[in-house]
């Protein structure tokens, strides 16, 4: 969790940005995401942990091999989330769909979809973050390990723009 002044994806202004690849830089403490995440989902004969790369591709991971699982994850083109590399999914075949953090859902209602386009049988979802404050909705029921609502505000009533500091784009090391 980084504190400054961020612009999200959304278009909106935040002191608070969630950079979860600093975590799972560290895989051990990958490890111990899997391992909580797979412990709410045991028990469920869950045969395979999808999730949308990049950002679910490590946590997914973790969590299939803690349930013993296969492990693919989607990915998009042309903006349509797809199943690549040859990856496939057997009929009826009780998934998970994993991602490091959930904002509005769209990345894994996507991968959802297309896991069910090819049969799949997708049982759960599962974040380690999911910065909604509970509140998204992706169709199937859905495991946070934390859950928090991140205050973001339009430009105009930016505090932090009042004062003149430097608006940061995650992920980019220029200020916008
Ligand atoms: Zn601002």
């Amino acid at each position: 969790m980084l504190e400054g002044h961020f612009l999200l994806s959304s278009g909106l202004h935040s002191s608070v940005y969630l950079q979860c690849a600093l975590v799972l830089q560290h895989p051990d403490q990958a490890a111990e995401f899997g391992q909580a995440i797979a412990d709410e989902f045991r028990g469920r004969d869950i045969h395979l942990v999808a999730s949308p790369a990049i950002g679910g591709i490590i946590v997914g991971h973790e969590v299939a091999r803690a349930l013993g699982a296969r492990f693919i994850w989607t990915e998009r083109q042309d903006g349509q989330m797809t199943l690549r590399r040859g990856f496939t999914v057997s009929p009826n075949e009780k998934t998970l769909v994993v991602e490091d953090v959930i904002t509005t859902g769209g990345s894994t209602r996507d991968t959802i979809a297309a896991l069910r386009s090819s049969g799949a049988d997708v049982i759960g979802a599962a974040s380690i973050i999911d910065r909604s404050g509970g509140h998204v909705d992706v169709g199937v029921p859905l495991v946070s390990l934390a859950s928090l609502s991140v205050p973001s505000v339009d430009a105009a009533n930016c505090e932090a723009c009042k004062y003149g500091t430097p608006l940061v784009k995650p992920g980019s090391r220029k200020s916008a």
